[in-house]
């Protein structure tokens, strides 16, 4: 029941609502490492607001350059920040509703 995620709403912390409300983060700045051998550029970033990690594998070879390994991305969350377990961590999208309409005051 998708007001059931009220609760989970009001704990949690301030900082981590826009980031899951919007379903977006502020990545400013990033850090590479270069795999040479395996041609791969890995991208590290970590959002500003919440302090989420994503990490994307890029590739180097001369037909996909720049192209992003989809399968390689790994996100990983702080503490608090993903949803009950009920839905393996994520939102579906009518709790998102609840969500997005507490974050107005509703
Ligand atoms: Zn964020």
């Amino acid at each position: 029941m998708a007001r059931t995620v009220r609760p989970f709403f009001a704990a949690l912390p301030a900082e981590y609502r826009e980031c899951r409300v919007t379903m977006r983060h502020r990545y400013d700045s990033h850090n590479v490492i270069e795999h040479k051998k395996d041609k791969e550029l890995e991208v590290i970033e970590v959002c500003s607001v919440c302090g989420a990690q994503r990490t994307q594998i890029l590739d180097l070879r001369d037909r996909f350059y720049g192209q992003i390994k989809p399968s390689r991305t790994r996100m990983r969350h702080p503490q608090g920040y993903l949803a009950p377990a009920h839905s393996g961590g994520w939102m579906t999208v009518e709790e998102r509703g609840v969500l997005r309409m507490a974050r107005l005051g509703y």
